[in-house]
């Protein structure tokens, strides 16, 4: 009998060829076909009139077709069927394009119901290539519409799963151990998966998919939290907090939110326990001072630290600031990046073994393994999502165990965030510094660009500088990139050719990127055109203006990140997204960024629009893809997290008979997905 182990091809229906189909959507065993969930549903019980259907509606009409539809041959490969329909009251035309079973399968006299979006007018009603029901069969209730691709419809995957269940009501084991069943009364694993796939009624509907939601949090946070081991462990490394004094040396007032963070951090380092902890904060929301208020508290107690950046110019411009604040500190402040001459390095080494240097500032450089501390007390990382974990922890192995703050740019959600970051604690900075002038930012289509470069000619005319960014398509990379370097060559030899402009794109070497990047940095640069993202964190505050093109091509945090490099200084900034994007959810979510520059909140939306597998623009963050649960099921995430933890407690190896389900569960979802090491 077939379980969820059995490969796809046993079903009925399933050759080779279909078979790799389905193993492009992830499909390959019975299982992965019944975790294929519905996309949505479509209601065949919810029966509309003709008279009340509106035009641009999908619905469900139930009428009686008048006579076999008639062809018409347009052209070569084009034919269109019609006929019409009434349901009593009135008549509605019924169009169907190049099918001749679907057409011939209508019988004059019969009773259908036919699914669709309603087209013509008010006078006379049409539907176009409607799925189509007899009426009188009993299957017209609730039916799953699945995300398909080109060679599997919707229609196929439903009845690969009817059939499964039909050969075995019960294919799939249970992968939430009883006890944790039955205190929060979760519906049974293959009950639920029915359910799921064909509801019944709404609330067996909602009981299904609770569990179903309840299980993917459960199970992904068990492994993560296993993954990541307790790393509430202890510390020998005492930071004492000398932020007090700190402060006192800066030019501004902290912020209420910097002053919480730093105080988080110092807390848990001198309190005998170790710090993993995430500083989330917008852009410009001054992570920089939090980070030298650890550095500084941590040196005074007698540790080194290092500050880990993704690319040579953030470095060199940490570097800058963490030097400006260390001014009048006597501390020894190096900087290691691949471009410093091998001399130089050697000198640094040697004087981070003996102890002489206090603050170590670098880009990957610094993790090599000839590059040795003699007292390393924190590690920070600016810009975590670029680094992944193992560099993040080879930089961790340099120490005795030392505290670890990472500092992200990108807000994140917090469900999200807890999930990625397992059990790191989590401080934000959520309060601008005072005196930001927010980026005022608008939406325009490509007819009125001239304007919006005449905007920018106004700018550069000042003295101030600008970004033109023009992004590519990932599927599509090669040709795109092409036309977008072609896109700002020209805008370099035409429009602004009285300017000196500065090209950036993604295919160059790095090294060339940051010579480009230092120079618009010194202002010889006046337009920055970019057919890349340019670097997350560079601090150019004569650059006033952006224009994004093509905007719905990207993401909207990756949008606010790209603003976030105008705003910089004290001129007012100007942020133009051209779309020509007619669709009603690229202009909602064009909206939401002309109406906020607060992160979080655009995070929020994002993910809302786009799920949490697209929220990084690719997998960055190793998470494997949620298929059912939102990341806003704060309520049941919160659940998952208190079962999951308990369990662990009670039996960390999941090696106890009750947990055995669980512990396959969890071995398979990392197995498949996730890339931690
Ligand atoms: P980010 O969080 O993007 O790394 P930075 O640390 O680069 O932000 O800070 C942005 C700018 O704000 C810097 O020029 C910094 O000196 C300034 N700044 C930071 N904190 C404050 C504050 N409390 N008051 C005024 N200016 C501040
Ligand atoms: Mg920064």
């Amino acid at each position: 009998m077939i379980n969820e182990d059995s490969n796809i091809q046993y079903l009925k229906g399933v050759g080779e060829k279909r078979a790799q189909a389905l193993s492009r959507l992830g499909i390959f065993t019975v299982g992965d076909l019944l975790r294929y969930y519905p996309r949505t549903y479509r209601d065949w019980s919810k029966l509309t009139s003709i008279n009340d259907a509106s035009i641009g509606e999908e619905c469900c009409i139930k009428a009686i077709v008048d006579r076999t539809p008639t062809g018409i041959k347009i052209r070569k490969g084009l034919t269109i069927f019609k006929t019409d329909a009434t349901d009593g009251e009135s008549v509605i035309k019924i169009i169907i394009y190049n099918n001749k079973y679907a057409a011939a399968g209508l019988e004059p006299g019969e009773e259908y119901l036919f699914y669709g979006k309603i087209g013509g007018n008010l006078y006379q009603k049409e539907m176009s290539s409607p799925e189509i029901l007899k009426a009188d069969l009993q299957n017209n209730s609730i039916h799953p519409i699945y995300p398909q691709s080109g060679d599997v419809n919707s229609k196929y995957i439903e009845k690969l799963v009817r059939q499964v269940f039909i050969q075995n009501p019960a294919p799939c084991r249970e992968t939430i151990p009883e006890n944790v069943r039955d205190s929060l009364c979760l519906m049974e694993i293959n009950s639920s998966l029915k359910e799921f796939h064909f509801p019944t009624n709404e609330d067996l509907f909602s009981e299904a998919k609770h569990r179903l939601i309840f299980e993917e949090l459960f199970i992904l946070q068990t492994g993560l939290k296993k993954l990541k081991g307790n790393s509430k462990s202890d510390s020998n490394i005492i930071i004492k907090n000398e932020s007090e004094n700190f402060y006192k040396t800066l030019p501004f007032e902290p912020t209420g939110a910097q002053r919480r963070a730093v105080g988080e951090c110092l807390e848990q380092m001198g309190s005998g326990k170790l710090m993993n902890r995430l500083l989330q904060g917008d852009v410009g929301s001054g992570k920089t001072m939090v980070a030298a208020a650890i550095m500084d508290s941590a040196v005074r107690s007698g540790y080194q630290t290092v500050l880990m950046a993704p690319t040579e110019i953030l470095a060199a411009q940490h570097y800058g600031s963490v030097c400006k604040f260390f001014e009048s500190s006597g501390f020894d402040i190096e900087l290691l990046t691949g471009s410093v001459s091998a001399k130089n390095k050697r000198i640094i080494k040697e004087k981070l073994i003996s102890g002489e240097t206090d603050i170590l500032i670098g880009t990957h450089a610094v993790i090599q393994s000839d590059v040795i501390f003699k007292n390393l007390g924190v590690v920070i990382t600016d810009e975590q999502h670029r680094f992944g974990v193992k560099q993040r922890n080879s930089l961790v192995e340099k120490g005795n165990m030392p505290h670890t703050l990472v500092m992200s740019a990108t807000p994140i959600p917090r469900t999200l965030a807890l999930m990625i970051y397992g059990d790191l604690d989590i401080s934000v900075l959520d309060e601008m510094p005072p005196g930001r002038q927010p980026i005022e930012t608008y939406c325009i289509n490509s007819s009125k660009r001239e304007r919006a470069y005449n905007y920018v000619k106004k700018h550069l005319d000042e003295g101030r500088q600008g970004y033109i960014v023009c992004p590519l398509v990932e599927e599509n990379e090669m040709l795109d990139l092409t036309a977008a370097e072609d896109f700002a060559q020209e805008l370099a030899e035409n429009t602004f050719r009285d300017y000196s402009v500065g090209l950036l794109h993604g295919k160059m070497k790095s090294k060339d990127k940051d010579e480009i990047m230092r120079n618009f940095a010194e202002g010889k640069i006046q337009l920055l055109v970019s057919t890349t993202v340019i670097e997350v964190g560079v601090d150019v505050p004569n650059a006033v203006i952006m224009v994004v093109e093509n905007a719905e091509r990207f993401g909207l945090s990756q949008l606010h990140q790209l603003r976030g490099r105008i705003g910089r200084g004290k001129f007012k900034s100007t942020c133009i997204l051209i779309t020509d994007a007619r669709n009603s959810t690229a202009h909602s979510r064009m909206k939401i960024l002309t109406q906020t520059n607060d992160g979080f909140r655009i995070a929020d939306e994002d993910l809302r629009l786009r799920g949490p597998g697209n929220f990084f623009g690719s997998q960055q963050h190793g998470l494997p893809d949620l298929k059912i649960a939102m990341l806003t099921d704060t309520f049941i995430l919160k659940e998952a997290e208190r079962f999951s933890q308990q369990i662990l407690i009670d039996d960390y190896n999941l090696s106890k008979p009750e947990n055995q389900c669980l512990k396959k569960a969890v071995d398979r979802l990392f197995e498949k997905n996730i890339i931690m090491n």
